[in-house]
């Protein structure tokens, strides 16, 4: 009878955990409980992921346990963002663009989590390279218009803007990744408008980042202004926030040119995205960069 008892007081003890660990989880993640069941409704179907995987050759490193969270990570963007094509041009969305473009645009956010891409909703495809048309008043208080080809661009608390020809041709040049392009942009912006600082974690030194961006960006601009050849595409001499947004494409891309031509700006990205595509390459298909070509035109 005893014996009974006890059994029974720890069968209504473990029941009553479990209640207790429900009722927690859904008060205290109630967002990560609903994303969870979006993404059980909605996951990337088995084939289309397969078949999204192998036209991306940067992701070959990835272990199984990578692949599954970046294919989680690619269905929750596809379920909380908006792709659209641009108006008017005759690009017809199709049902393996949505997981191209999730999957490269969450490689960068893979241990960080998709809250880096709060704050807005809207990709926008183009085609092709499109003419972006901008004004801005200078300090003076003249107002300029500039038109400039582009082939993708990123808005503060606004759209991201993709050219699909380049960011679904498969034999893209070693280097360049222009959907990585635009998020590194929209990482940037998390911290006010973008100037190559984004949100550092706690466990990184703002005087680390800001010694080893600077020197880099500086020794860039210097062989840029000397015309002398670039390891980096030279488009990264243009702005801190285009150095941080080109050096994260090759960091991903060609990331054995950033960790010998920029070491410690190398460390500072591992840190930040908490990966180390430098180890990765080693398992995977990723081709040796042997330095980056000239970019076919800019990313705003
Ligand atoms: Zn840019």
């Amino acid at each position: 009878m005893r014996k009974e008892l006890t059994k029974y007081l720890i069968s209504m003890r473990a029941r009553w955990r479990s209640v207790k660990d429900s009722l927690r989880n859904c008060l205290l993640n109630p967002c990560r409980n609903w994303r969870q069941r979006r993404l059980e409704r909605a996951r990337i179907p088995e084939t289309q992921w397969r078949l999204t995987v192998a036209r991306l050759p940067l992701l070959d490193g990835l272990n199984p346990a990578e692949q599954e969270r970046l294919r989680d990570l690619a269905t929750l963007f596809l379920r909380e963002k908006t792709l659209e094509p641009a108006g008017g041009l005759g690009l017809e969305l199709t049902p393996d663009m949505g997981p191209i473009i999730a999957a490269q645009a969450c490689l960068p956010i893979l241990n960080l989590g998709l809250d880096y891409y709060r704050g807005w909703r809207s990709v926008i495809l183009y085609p092709a390279g499109f003419l972006a048309h901008h004004e801005y008043t200078d300090a003076t208080g003249l107002v300029h218009r500039v038109h400039r080809p582009l082939i993708g661009e990123a808005w503060q608390r606004g759209p991201v803007i993709l050219s699909w020809a380049d960011l679904a041709d498969p034999s893209h040049e070693a280097g360049l990744n222009v959907v990585i392009h635009e998020m590194a942009h929209k990482l940037d912006m998390l911290t006010g408008e973008a100037n190559g600082l984004p949100p550092l974690h706690r466990t990184m030194a703002m005087q680390d980042w800001s010694r080893a961006f600077t020197a880099a960006y500086r020794s860039l601009r210097r062989e840029v202004n000397w015309g002398r050849p670039t390891a980096l595409d030279p488009y990264a001499a243009d702005s801190p926030a285009e150095f941080f947004a080109v050096i994260s494409e090759a960091f991903f891309e060609a990331p054995e040119v950033v960790a010998d031509n920029y070491p410690d700006v190398y460390r500072q990205l591992q840190a930040f995205y908490r990966q180390d595509p430098l180890t990765r390459r080693a398992s995977g298909r990723l081709p040796a960069a042997p330095g980056l070509p000239d970019p076919k035109s800019a990313c705003g």
